[in-house]
């Protein structure tokens, strides 16, 4: 069998239907705009439309196909309409990246049911009701890929992000469990885990001085991680060359847990 494939095929997502979950800022929005400079068509997601449609116009600005379906990731039958309607409008759906998440830093026993569970409902919930949702798409393109956002913080917990990191770690779990299920059909899913990245999500740390210099004593590479740099790490796992690559995390993390 010759599978010899030149460079740009390998990378190419020319042809292809993304949608991104939480893209109107922060990691969506440059995984959304990295994947369409690699030839996508983007879906960008959120919950307010009217930054879903000042990000649209950035984008074809700059060129670059997209469209726009705001709806709430934790809502069963928004999630399955949008991505319903999605798939129809653009003609199929190969590639779905769950990056929406919120965030609540509070001592344990301090957080109320209600936040704990909304963000065990946007990260996880959210993410198995969108890839739901996805995958007879992307067994009717003959292409598949299930990108997830998991986190430093899996491996390397702080104090007060325990709803977040119990989130994560059930999104990591999830990749390998699809990752044997859907790979027969053709699809795979991967994580991609984030160091320090500055974002809104963020804000409150990469503004506060005395935390950034602590935490540069353990990322070698001497800097907050910029959306930008996540991006790439989705365009490989999203291309045609990914297409061995199943059940992996890919940490992007300017070397934070080489501290182990
Ligand atoms: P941001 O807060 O900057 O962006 C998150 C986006 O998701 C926002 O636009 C938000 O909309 C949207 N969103 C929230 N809830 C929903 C929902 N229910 N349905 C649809 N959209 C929703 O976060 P980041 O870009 O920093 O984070 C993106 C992902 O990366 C998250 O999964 C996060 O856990 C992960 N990550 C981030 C790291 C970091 O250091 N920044 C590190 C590791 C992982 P709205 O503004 O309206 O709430």
């Amino acid at each position: 069998m010759n599978t010899a494939r030149t460079h740009a095929d390998t990378f190419s997502l020319s042809g292809r239907v993304a949608l991104v979950t939480g893209s109107a800022r922060g990691i969506g929005w440059g995984i959304a705009r990295g994947l369409a400079e690699a030839g996508a068509h983007v879906v960008l997601n959120d919950l307010d439309p009217a930054a879903l449609e000042t990000k649209l116009a950035e984008l074809k600005a700059a060129g670059l196909k997209g469209s726009a379906r705001a709806f709430d990731v934790t809502e069963e039958a928004a999630v399955t309409a949008g991505i319903d309607a999605a798939a129809a409008a653009e003609g199929r759906l190969d590639i779905l990246v769950n990056n929406a998440g919120i965030q609540r830093r509070k001592r344990f026993v301090e957080f109320s049911y209600d936040e704990w569970r909304a963000i065990i409902n946007t990260h996880l919930n959210g993410s198995f009701l969108c890839t739901r949702a996805a995958i007879p798409h992307m067994e009717k393109a003959g292409y598949g890929r299930v990108i997830m956002l998991g986190s430093i913080a899996v491996q390397s917990p702080k104090a007060q992000i325990s709803a977040y990191a119990a989130a994560k770690g059930g999104v990591t779990s999830m990749v390998k469990a699809l990752a044997i299920e859907l790979g027969p059909l053709g699809i795979t899913c991967n994580a991609i885990a984030p160091g320090y990245t500055a974002t809104e999500f963020t804000k409150v740390l990469h503004t506060d001085p005395a935390f950034t210099a602590k935490l540069m004593e353990r990322v070698p590479s001497g800097r907050w991680g910029q959306p930008h740099d996540i991006a790439p790490a989705a365009v490989y796992l999203a291309s045609p060359g990914a297409a061995f690559v199943n059940g992996s995390v890919v940490t992007v993390d300017g070397g934070y847990l080489a501290f182990g």
